[in-house]
């Protein structure tokens, strides 16, 4: 009973929000969600929430959701109410013959971790294995697949080794480019604990922000954007220098050591020092806290992702470890945090353009084939797909006729937002399943078709520590409203039959099937599901994996024999992450545009805000949007807090009040995330972000632009 599905009026889940994944007991009346608490038997968060945790209940029934499937016949038109069998016929018959005339690649899916495992998986298996197209990929793109690419890059395979229990060992935590406290509150929590069970766990952080989880570290390294890659060699430098290394690791279980470090001359704390904008003396500092730890963690996100040398700074960050032997055992290990909260599963699922269901990678060929023979058709697509910048870009030079977004929101997550807007604009057909009508994105929809939300539909979502938990429905879904997967399903079986193909894979009777299906095509990959299965879960509460059949529990932490899925069996300093000479910032800095731009997460909002913005009880922590900038700036040009003002970059602008902070260094500015056009009657930051993107993960450098910030003129 303490863990397997509550009983009467009450439903144990997960959160909707972060990647920290907390188990959460929904209240409700048959009708509505009526309350929520954490659930003390999960091992996330053991019965504690965040404010926006606590308040899921509030956001469960907002306004603004969409109710029924809605088609317009001409752009132009307004939508109308029809039938689900002549939506989801009408988007059959428009994929179909964009298919037969320009081929399976003229089409797209973009999906979203915010999604199941098990709708990712019916997605995926509809791209790839109906469609013939690689061209699927998901929001998560924009938030881990640089940790995806760094993970494979140094251990062989994307294999995160550490869990939240490691935070409880750890004699040092090296917190990288993440603010826990605001964007994973309970990992900070957890933190926090540690910190007062353990007075001497020491906490460095890495940020350019002046942040609450800086202010609670014992160091911070306010470094210049894009620095990471620097600092991380010269840390490394320093533990060669000082004998902080284990020689005896880096022998027996490494390759490509003595490559790197013939590059690490160049990079001692002072000659990165003013690149770095940190005192020689503290990267020694924060060299030796990491070199003399019993056992050190290292926790990251978005910092490190979101840049164009993401792969780089996570392969860098990753190297710190190897050459201490600091992974594979308690409280030590790189621990990257998902920001969605199935950011992991869409990894499991492979449902990405560059990667596979069970971690198979779409440029080898006999794990294609495997796939293939496994899914029952001839062959994968040989023609790479499209990555979420690349996606768009197909759709605005018309090569992508038609796109199926399902719950997410490109145009107002993705970098460079006007050519964003412009792709959805000149595409041929949009559809956008999501449980909301009134994001950024429905205006450009073609066909809107209402999908449930969070507490209205049934599978599993997977977090930061590898941990797959139930989520459940507790109530029925507004309206017409349906579940992601069996919309998904539901119109690949109408498409197959106008493709003349077989529906027969995609006739699950549930979604425990859907999960069966998928936990079989990992069965041998490093991460083994294959013994997982919903009654399982329900049976035992949530598990980690790997938990290959016939385990009888998953893995806390990996590669504890110090044996790695590579060719040989070594973890490897990879190329990607030496002292590269790329320019630190996806775009100069220059006269015309002389701030560097960060963008960041708040502490109780989510994304666009479609439900965190519908919320009164959220809104107390930050009311309103703001351009953040330190106060020496505002005084030096003439400015003043509260002030309207024109935030310019290269693809566009944003006006906003101006704001006073001093946790940022001079020459940077701030502007939050969320805001919109649907919130704000306005594109918000990614008007001003970069597309740039990291060459290896393809993750956008959503956190740096160049831009100038002057007194808005009234009209
Ligand atoms: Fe939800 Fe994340 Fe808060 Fe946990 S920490 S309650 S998963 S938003």
């Amino acid at each position: 009973a303490d863990i397997g599905p509550a009983s009467g009026q009450e439903v144990r889940t997960a959160c909707c929000y972060c990647g920290t994944g907390c188990g959460v007991i929904a209240e409700h009346d048959g009708r509505r969600i009526t309350g929520v608490r954490g659930d003390p038997a999960h091992p996330a968060n053991f019965g504690r929430l965040c404010t926006k945790g606590s308040a899921l209940h509030q956001a469960a029934a907002p306004g603004g959701r969409a109710l029924f499937p809605e088609l317009r016949s001409a752009r132009g038109l307004p939508r109308r109410r029809v039938g689900w069998d002549s939506a989801l016929d009408g988007a059959a018959e428009r994929f179909a013959a964009i298919i037969r005339e320009h081929g399976p690649d003229a089409v797209a899916f973009y999906i979203s971790g915010q999604l199941l495992t098990e709708d990712y998986y019916v997605f995926n298996k509809l791209a790839r294995a109906l469609v013939g197209t690689h061209n699927i990929d998901s929001n998560s793109r924009l938030c881990m697949s640089s940790a995806v690419a760094g993970y494979k890059g140094t251990l062989g395979a994307d294999s995160v080794p550490a869990c939240y229990e490691d935070i409880d060992h750890a004699s040092h935590l090296l917190i990288a480019g993440a603010n826990p406290a605001w964007a994973h509150p309970i990992v900070f929590r957890r933190i926090e604990a540690a910190k007062r069970a353990n007075p001497g766990l020491s906490i460095t952080v890495v940020d350019p922000r002046r942040t609450e989880t800086a202010e609670f570290a014992d160091l911070h390294l306010q470094i210049a954007p894009g620095s990471d890659v620097l600092l991380y060699n010269a840390m490394l430098h320093v533990l060669l220098w000082e004998d902080l290394v284990d020689r005896d690791f880096i022998r027996d279980h490494t390759s490509g050591f003595d490559a790197l470090r013939a590059q690490l001359a160049e990079c001692s704390p002072g000659a990165v020092a003013t690149a770095c904008g940190v005192p020689a003396e503290r990267i020694v500092e924060a060299a030796r806290r990491f070199g003399n730890a019993r056992a050190a963690l290292s926790l990251w996100c978005m910092g490190l992702n979101q840049s164009h040398h993401g792969t780089a700074s996570n392969s860098a960050l990753i190297h710190l470890h190897l050459a201490t032997g600091q992974i594979g055992r308690p409280g030590a290990g790189p621990f990257s945090l998902t920001g969605q909260p199935n950011a992991m599963g869409g990894r499991e699922v492979g449902a990405m353009a560059t990667i596979l269901p069970g971690h198979r990678d779409p440029a080898n060929a006999a794990e294609c084939a495997e796939l293939a023979a496994l899914w029952g058709v001839p062959a994968l697509p040989a023609t790479p797909g499209l990555t979420a910048v690349q996606l768009f870009d197909a759709l605005a030079e018309g090569k992508v006729k038609a796109v199926w977004i399902a719950c997410t929101n490109p145009a107002h997550s993705l970098p460079d937002q006007t050519r964003v807007r412009a792709a959805l604009e000149k595409a041929e057909f949009v559809v956008l399943q999501e449980a909301f009508a009134d994001t950024e994105t429905a205006p450009y929809a073609d066909l809107l078709l209402p999908a449930a939300s969070w507490g209205e539909k049934s599978g599993t979502v997977t977090n930061s520590e590898r941990r797959v938990s139930r989520v459940r429905a507790a109530v029925p879904a507004p309206g017409e409203a349906r579940a992601d997967w069996t919309i998904a399903a539901d119109f690949a079986r109408r498409l197959a039959q106008r493709m003349g193909r077989s529906a027969d894979g995609f006739a699950w009777a549930d979604e425990a099937a859907v999960f069966a299906e998928h936990v079989t095509l990992s069965a041998g990959r490093d991460c083994d599901m294959s013994g997982l299965s919903h009654a399982l879960l329900d049976a035992r509460g949530p598990q980690q994996w790997p938990f290959p059949q016939g385990a009888e529990q998953g893995s806390a932490r990996l590669f504890t024999d110090h044996r790695f899925p590579t060719a040989d069996g070594r973890a490897r300093f990879n190329p990607a992450g030496f002292p590269q000479r790329h320019a630190l910032l996806p775009e100069p800095v220059d006269a015309r545009h002389p701030f560097v731009l960060l963008t960041g997460r708040l502490r109780d909002h989510w994304h666009g805000m479609s439900r965190t913005g519908k919320v009164a009880g959220l809104w107390g922590h930050t009311p309103r949007a703001e351009v953040a900038l330190n106060p020496a700036d505002i005084s030096r040009r003439g400015l003043r807090a509260g002030q309207l003002v024109r935030v310019a970059g290269r693809r566009g602008a944003v006006v906003l009040p101006l704001a006073a902070d001093a946790a940022l260094a001079p020459g940077q500015a701030w502007i939050p995330m969320h805001w919109g056009a649907a919130t704000l009657a306005q594109p918000g930051a990614n008007t001003l972000t970069s597309p740039a993107t990291d060459p290896i993960s393809r993750q956008p450098a959503l956190k740096q632009a160049a831009v100038a910030i002057a007194p808005a003129e009234l009209p």
